[in-house]
C-alpha cells in the first residue's frame, strides 16, 4: 500500500482547509455552481499530483473521466509551466477519456482500474460524476434507479481509492433548496445533488463559491471531523488555482 500523501491544491489556504491537501486513498467531492471553479481545480490537481512529494505531489499518473467535455489540454500546459514542469510530459501522464452515458462512464472506470494495476496512478478525476445521471434519469419515477446506479458507481470509486491509493476527486452540481433549515446551515440556499448517497460517499465535501472576479471561496460541507464554517479564499488565474 502506498504511503498517504496530501496533494497540493495550488492555494495554501485551501490546502489548510483540507488538512494539508487532497488526501490519497480518499474520496473528495467538489461541488458548486457553474463557474465556481470545480473544473479549474481539477486541472490544477492533475498537475500537482505529478510533483515530487516534497513539493506537494504524489509522483503518479492521473486518470480523468470527463462527462461534460470541459477538459482543456492547454490549461494543463499553462499550469504545468507555472510549476516549472515539462508540459508535454505532464500531459502524457494524464489518461483522459470522455464519457457519453452512465454505462460508458462505468466502463471507463473499469478500464482505469485495469491501468492502475499496471502503473502507479496518484489521482482519479471524475468531472462531473452526476451530470450524466441527471440527464439520463429525469423522471421522479426513475429516482430510485438513478440513486441505485450512482451508489454502485461511487462504491467502485471507493474501491479504487482503497486498492490503488489514488486520491479520487469528483465534481457535482448544486440545486436551489427550499429547505427552511438551510438558514441554520449558514444561510446557503444551494445544496449538492445526489441526496444521501452522495452525502455519505466521500470523506470530504468541498463547496466552492464564486467571489468577485477571479476570487473564489471554499468551505467544508457537513463534516464531523473538519472545523465548520471556516472559509478558504483562493483565486483562479491563467496558472490555475492560486493563493
Ligand atoms: P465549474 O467547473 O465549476 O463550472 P470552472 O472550473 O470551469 O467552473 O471555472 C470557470 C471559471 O474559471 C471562469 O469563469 C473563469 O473565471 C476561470 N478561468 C478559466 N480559465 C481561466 C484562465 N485561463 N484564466 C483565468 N481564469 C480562468
Ligand atoms: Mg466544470
Amino acid at each position: 500500500r502506498q504511503q498517504i500523501v496530501r496533494l497540493h491544491t495550488g492555494a495554501a489556504d485551501l490546502d489548510a482547509l483540507l488538512g494539508g491537501g487532497m488526501e490519497t486513498g480518499m474520496l473528495t467531492e467538489v461541488f458548486g455552481e457553474f463557474r465556481s471553479g470545480k473544473t479549474q481545480l481539477c486541472h490544477t490537481l492533475a498537475v500537482t499530483a505529478q510533483l515530487p512529494v516534497e513539493q506537494g505531489g504524489a509522483e503518479g499518473r492521473v486518470a480523468w473521466i470527463d462527462s461534460e467535455g470541459t477538459f482543456r489540454p492547454e490549461r494543463i500546459t499553462k499550469i504545468a509551466e507555472g510549476f516549472g514542469l515539462d508540459a508535454e510530459q505532464v500531459l502524457e501522464n494524464i489518461t483522459y477519456a470522455r464519457a457519453y452515458n452512465v454505462e460508458h462512464q462505468t466502463e471507463l472506470l473499469v478500464q482505469a482500474a485495469a491501468l492502475m494495476i499496471e502503473t502507479r496512478f496518484a489521482l482519479l478525476i471524475v468531472d462531473s460524476v452526476t451530470a450524466l445521471y441527471r440527464s439520463e434519469y429525469q423522471g421522479r419515477g426513475q429516482l430510485a434507479d438513478r440513486q441505485g446506479h450512482l451508489c454502485q458507481f461511487l462504491r467502485k470509486l471507493q474501491r479504487m481509492a482503497d486498492e490503488f491509493g489514488v486520491a479520487v476527486v469528483y465534481t457535482n452540481q448544486v440545486v436551489a433548496t427550499v429547505d427552511p433549515m438551510a438558514v441554520f446551515r449558514g444561510g446557503e440556499d444551494k445544496k449538492p445533488i445526489g441526496g444521501h448517497i452522495m452525502a455519505h460517499a466521500s470523506q470530504t465535501r468541498l463547496y466552492l463559491r464564486k467571489g468577485k472576479g477571479q476570487n473564489r471561496v471554499a468551505k467544508i460541507y457537513d463534516s464531523p471531523s473538519m472545523p465548520d464554517n471556516i472559509d478558504a479564499k483562493f483565486a483562479i488565474t491563467d496558472e490555475g488555482v492560486t493563493k
